[in-house]
Formats: structure tokens, sequence, C-alpha cells
């Protein structure tokens, strides 16, 4: 009898899984990795299977991840079109061998290896030679019919070549985005402001459900097709077709190999965990198929899957180490990121001390408890993260991690707002590291950029109780400053001098520099832009804020919160009665801080500490010229997490000069 412990988790997972494959196959936008998805699913069918009482037809185990939207009209699949089962272990790779041989009675049985495209699925009936009709694989059983869009695709022919094709056949097949078209695509999104597509995958999913065929076309879709089926097909297995297929126009990959034995295999798949890399599109593993289709019949199908057919999926490198504490970090916002500190372990050529945790919900997603041996991944990200947990090493008596409730610096209770991840400590003016963040961002080169101070300086003095806020720096004596801890006297003078330049800085870097939550740079200035002076943002209505391009209600409401905190209302007077700006002139708008780009054309691309848009307008500041494509006229390209691999690839054969967000800063900083 499953207890109650494990049928609470059962729901949970059941739960999470529906919310994440909403998210992945109708959003289009993922919140966890596929192989964090894929530990869930492989627990849940596991607990399913040891209980056999919970088990459901409705449960995520037994239906295919389902892409169905409203816009679209729905078409009935004429063979349902099923998902495959995957595994990441060659171990169970071999195990799959073994049983298709005891199920179809035979050793010689021949294997098609194949890459596994990572893209949407498509299933094209073609009528004489001619395209019918595409439709996505839906629920398995009825898809949504996306004709137009296919048909804009210039891989996937229209009408055929020769004439020795079925009257009536469906060929389906991947549709996918190759790199080249994913970093084009991802830099004109954020050159536009819009949010960037997580990954091709995303990206092409997304790109099949659009509305308007003619930015379908402009996007670059491609397709490979795997899998034939119809009445009267030329050959009684699926290689000889698939070569077939090629001669009637369709793109075929050219890297499928038959295979006789599980060392071939193997050998493909180890061949091709690391060949994969160079290829212009993304796989996320290979195929392993039966190749004749009477042997496939013979094994049959499963509710979701073929018997004859099993995906290996490739994986980053992974390390096993033992979970010591879990420290809470509170963030410049208040925002707390749970960090696990773990037995130091090697991966991928550096020992890994710490991971994040990222919230709450990655916790219980997991199932953490104290005690338990970890799984840590290096991904794009500099931080590794954890992405499951090896349940076999969990110790009887463990307990599930619980997590704060309270702030671990100043005691405030925590609080999770509705659509938010994070837990937020509210105690914003009065929680050290959400105050001392506040001055740091103040004094930081963007804001108010106050030299002579830097976050050191600003840690001492904090903690030497000179300053309790920002508004305290215009209070500062020289002889305070030279009382602290190695300050000379030139430097105490540089202090004072940095102080009283910062009051020239132009009102949109004095709005920046307040650190309301959720007002960046780009945000502040267009804020800034758009009110003229800070009297008018403090004045502004929820409407009136909503008006300026960017300002969504998320960051109307912190703005509104903002000025009705007593608190900043005394620090705001101190600031104004010190002589910052708080008014707009005409040149505010052009804000040129140096020549140190002069001439200088420069890419960014991947993830930042800093939003794109910062960046940019660095660069535009510092007098360099921002540029999507790269080529040999490049002169930077600035680097961050996930960037596009085949921008890397070509700044790397062009011999572009590829640097990181530190190293851009310390160029600007000269
Ligand atoms: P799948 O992607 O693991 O495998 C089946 C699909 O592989 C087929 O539908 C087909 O589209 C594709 N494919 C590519 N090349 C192929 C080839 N040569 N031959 C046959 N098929 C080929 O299964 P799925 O049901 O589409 O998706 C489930 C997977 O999606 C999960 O395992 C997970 O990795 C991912 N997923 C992730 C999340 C998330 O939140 N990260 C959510 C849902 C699903």
């Amino acid at each position: 009898m499953a207890t109650k412990e494990i049928i609470r988790r059962v729901e949970f997972l059941r739960k999470e899984l529906d919310r994440l494959n909403y998210e992945y196959y109708v959003l289009n936008n993922p919140t966890v990795d596929d192989f964090v998805y894929d530990r869930l699913m492989a627990e849940l069918l596991e607990t399913e299977q040891l209980n056999p009482e919970l088990q459901s037809s409705e449960s995520p185990t037994v239906r295919i991840g389902n892409d169905i939207t409203k816009e679209f009209i729905q078409v009935k699949h004429k063979y349902p079109m099923l998902s495959l089962n995957n595994t990441y272990s060659k171990k169970e790779i071999e195990e799959f061998d073994t049983r298709v041989k005891k199920e179809t009675g035979t050793d010689a049985v021949e294997y098609v290896c194949e890459l596994k495209f990572d893209g949407t699925a498509i299933g094209l009936t073609y009528l004489n030679g001619t395209l019918f009709r595409a439709v996505t694989r839906g629920d398995g059983e009825q898809g949504d019919d996306v004709t137009a869009n296919v048909r804009t695709i210039k891989s996937i022919p229209l009408k055929l070549r020769g004439t020795d094709y079925p009257q009536e056949f469906e060929i389906r097949g991947e549709i996918f985005m190759p790199l080249a078209s994913f970093d084009r695509l991802n830099g004109e999104r954020s050159d536009r402001g819009h949010t960037p597509f997580a990954n091709p995958r995303n990206a092409a999913a997304g790109t099949l459900k659009m509305q308007d065929s003619a930015e379908v076309a402009k996007r670059g879709l491609d397709c490979f097709l795997y899998f034939i089926s119809g009445e009267h097909l030329p050959f009684d297995n699926h290689f000889d077709n698939l070569q077939k297929a090629l001669s009637w126009g369709f793109k075929i990959s050219p890297n499928m190999q038959k295979c006789y034995s599980i060392d071939d295999i193997i050998k493909f798949l180890t061949y091709w965990d690391i060949e994969r890399k160079n290829l212009p599109y993304d796989t996320d593993g290979a195929v392993i198929k039966v190749n004749s289709y009477a042997l496939q019949n013979s094994m049959g199908l499963r509710a979701k899957s073929p018997r004859w057919a099993v995906a290996y999926k490739f994986k980053a490198e992974q390390a096993y180490t033992p979970l010591l504490s879990v420290d809470y970090q509170v963030g410049r916002t208040g925002a707390i990121t749970p960090v696990a500190n773990l037995q130091p372990v090697q991966l991928s050529g550096t020992t890994v001390k710490r991971a994040s945790l990222h919230n709450a919900e990655q916790i219980e997603l997991h199932d953490i408890h104290t005690g338990d041996t970890v799984i840590v991944e290096k991904g794009g990200e500099i931080i590794p993260k954890i992405v499951g947990v090896d349940k076999t090493k969990r110790k009887i008596d463990s307990k599930p991690l619980v997590y704060v409730v309270d702030c671990p610096v100043c005691g405030t209770k925590l609080v999770k707002l509705q659509g938010e991840a994070k837990h937020y400590c509210p105690n914003d003016s009065g929680c050290a590291p959400q105050i001392l963040g506040k001055i740091e961002h103040f004094i930081g080169r963007r804001a108010m950029n106050i030299e002579g101070i830097g976050e050191e300086t600003a840690d001492l003095m904090f903690e030497k109780q000179l300053i309790h806020n920002v508004a305290d720096l215009y209070d500062l004596t020289k002889d305070q400053i030279v009382r602290l801890d190695r300050m000379g006297d030139r430097s105490a003078d540089n202090i004072i001098e940095g102080i009283k330049k910062s009051k020239e800085a132009p009102f949109p870097r004095v709005l920046f520099a307040l650190g309301i939550r959720y007002v960046g740079e780009t945000t502040a200035k267009k804020i800034a832009t758009a009110f003229r002076s800070l009297e008018a943002v403090k004045n502004a209505s929820m409407d009136e804020l909503l008006q300026v391009d960017e300002v969504g209600e998320r960051i109307a409401q912190s703005i509104i919160q903002y000025f009705a905190d007593n608190r900043n209302l005394e620090i705001l007077e101190r600031l104004k009665n010190a002589g910052l700006n708080f008014e707009m002139t005409t040149d505010d708008a052009q804000v040129v801080l140096s020549n140190k780009l002069k001439g200088k054309n420069i890419v960014v691309s991947g993830n930042f500490s800093r939003s794109r848009d910062e960046l940019k307008q660095l660069i535009e500041q510092h007098g360099g010229k921002n540029v999507s494509g790269v080529s040999s006229s490049t002169d930077y390209l600035i680097a961050g997490d996930k960037m596009g691999p085949a921008k890397l690839q070509k700044a790397e054969k062009l011999g572009i000069k590829i640097i990181g967000e530190q190293d851009f800063m310390d160029i600007i900083k000269g």
C-alpha cells in the first residue's frame, strides 16, 4: 500500500509535470532543463509501477506532451503520432537490444541508428505527389493543421520528383531551426527589446505556431524526415524507404547508419556525443530503431511510444557529491537565493564546492533531503547547478529540506510575490545586505559613478556606521573618512571630490541610482525622458506610468510602492538638498562618457549580469557602435552565457577578439 507521503509526491509530480508540459509544448518557454524533466518523469513512472493502485489514465506518464493550441484547426492523425521511450544510460540501450532479440526471437536484428534532431515533430501527407497537409503531433491522436506555415519551409517539397511514389502516404520528421538562423533571430529580437528564445527548439516550435506565414518564411526553418508510413511503400524496411524518399526530394539525414551489434550501436552513440557539436543544428541524442517492418509489427506499441525504438539522450558532464548544508543569500533587492555547500568534487576540470538551488520550488521539485547526494551539472552558466538527487544513497532518517521562513540576516518574515519564483525579504530599508546593496548600486559606475569609493570602502563605511543610507554619503567629512583603516589623506580627498562631482550626474542616472526594484538603466532613462522630473515621477498614476515604453504593471507598481514609503521620501529630500539633479536637462538624453570605443564595431551575444540593453548603451556612451551580426569588420564579440554557438564559431574563424563582460568593463574603465 502506498503511504501518504508517496501519494502526496505522486500528486505533486503529476501537477508539476503537467505544468512543465504546458510551459514546454504550448508556451515554448521551459523553466527547467530536459534532464530535470526526464528525471521527474522517470521517478513518477517508477513510483506508479511500484504502486499499481496509483496508476491513472490521466497521468503524464501515459499521455503525450500536447502542443495543441486554439489558434489552429485540429486534424485527426491516420496513424497515431507517438513519442519515444528515452534513456541517458548505455546500459539501458544494451537491455533494449536484449529485449528486442528476446521478443522477436532472432539474434540477427538489423538496427538503424539516427540522430535525434531537437525541434518539433511534423506529419506531412502527400497525395499524388503534392503536399496535402502538415499536422503537428498534438496529443498523439490529433494535432494542429499548420500547412500554410510548413509550405514556407524551403526544404519541404511541395511537389515530389520522379513518379514512383505511392499515391498517398505520410512522412514524418522534425522541423528545427539551424543555429545560424537562431542566432540571427535572437540578435534581432534583443535589438528590438524582445525576449530572446531560450533555445533553437523553442524557437522552431514557437515559429511553427505563428499566425503570419510571411514571418515564418523569414525565420529560416528546416526539416529532416525520419519516418514514413502508408499502404504501398516500395520496401519492407525503414532504411530503404527513407533512401527512396531522398530521391523524391525529401531531406533525409546523411548521418543514419545500419548497425548489426550492440558494439556498433555504442560506437555510433560515443562518436556522435562528441561530433554533434560540429553540426550546424542541435541534436539532443540518437534514436535506435529496428529496421524491418515485420519485426516492428511483431513488437508493437506502448501507450506513448513504440516498443521497437528507443532514444538515447546526450547529457552534460555531471558529478555526484554530498550536500553539506544550504546558505540563504540575501541579494541587493532582497531576493533570497539558496546556495548548496557541497563536498568538493571535480567537474569539467574545476573543483565545485557550491551550487545554486535557485528557489524553493526547485528544491521541492528535486525533493532534496538533508545529507542527500546530489547531481551537479555545469550548463551554459558559470555557477554549477543541482539537477537531481541520487535517491539510492539517501539515509533512512533524512528529512526533506525545510526552506527558511525568516530573513537569515534581519529576521523579517519572507514574502513570496505571485508569479515570482523567489522569496523576498521585504525589509528593504532595514536589512543590511539590501541597504549595502543599495549603496553599492548607487555609487556604481553606471549610476552616480562616485570615484574613489569602491565596494570595499562602501562596506567599511557601512560597517563603521559612517553611512546608513545613500543620503549619508553627502554628509561625510574628510575627518571621518581619513580615520578609516588604510585610508590616506589623498584618498580621503579623492572621495570627497568624487562625491562632489557625482552631483553633476544627469537625472536619468540619478533615477537609476535610487535602485527602485525592476527599474534598470534603460527603463530609468525612458521614465526620466517621459516625466522629466522626480517630482513628476513621484506624482504619476499607475495609468500614466504604464504609458511609458517598457513599463509594465510590475514596474509601475514597484515605483508607486517606492514613493509611498516615507523612509524613501526622507532620503530623497536629503539628496535633493545635497544638490542632486532631480530634473531632466535637454542634453541628458545623449550621455557621452568617453571616446574609448570610437570606431569600434561590437557584437553583444548571450546572457550577462547586466542586461544586454545596458551593455549596448554603455558601448554607445563610450563612442562604439552596436552591430548584430559577426563579420570581418567586427572588432569585439562580447560573449555571455548561452551565446549562440554559430556566432562564436564564426568569430573564431574570422579571428575576431572574443571578450567577456569583465574584460569589456576593464576596457571602458581604461
Ligand atoms: P522526445 O523529444 O524525447 O522524443 C520523441 C520525439 O523525438 C519525436 O516526437 C520526434 O519529434 C523527435 N525525433 C527527433 N529525431 C528523431 C528521429 N531521428 N526519429 C524519430 N523521432 C525523432 O519526446 P517528446 O515526447 O517530444 O518530448 C519529451 C521530451 O521533451 C522529454 O524527454 C524532455 O526532454 C522534453 N521536455 C522537456 C520539458 C521541460 O520542461 N524542460 C517539458 C516537456 C518535455
